[in-house]
């Protein structure tokens, strides 16, 4: 959420374990904007149940925190937030579960 200043869902990118490479973002020159970290994280709250791949993205600046190219970002990362306006708790509680939220990390 630009206005929280907070990068949880882009550092690192997040996707479920079955994400195929093909639907990885490219740039302007069709290149991947994600890197793979190798990695599979598991959310300690779902952990029989969800398992993620990890990228590095060439487009979060490290020292803000931002997306370098909000304006522009890709479809994905348009259509993807950490809440729902349906949902009964507010923006800001919804925000703190999820940054919040635990995971255990291992090798692919
Ligand atoms: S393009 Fe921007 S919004 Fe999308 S993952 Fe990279 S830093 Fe985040």
């Amino acid at each position: 959420m630009l206005d929280k200043k907070c990068s949880s869902c882009c550092s690192p990118v997040k996707v479920h374990r079955s994400f195929p490479d093909e639907k990885i973002p490219v740039d302007v020159n069709g290149e991947k904007i994600w890197t793979d970290r190798g990695e599979i994280m598991i959310p300690i709250k779902h952990i029989d149940t969800v398992r993620l791949r990890t990228f590095d993205c060439k487009k979060l600046d490290q020292q803000t925190g931002q997306c370098q190219d909000y304006e522009n970002r890709p479809d994905i990362c348009k259509n993807t937030s950490c809440f729902d306006e349906a949902h009964p708790s507010s923006i800001d509680e919804q925000h703190r579960e999820f940054v919040d939220e635990k995971f255990i990390t291992t090798k692919k």
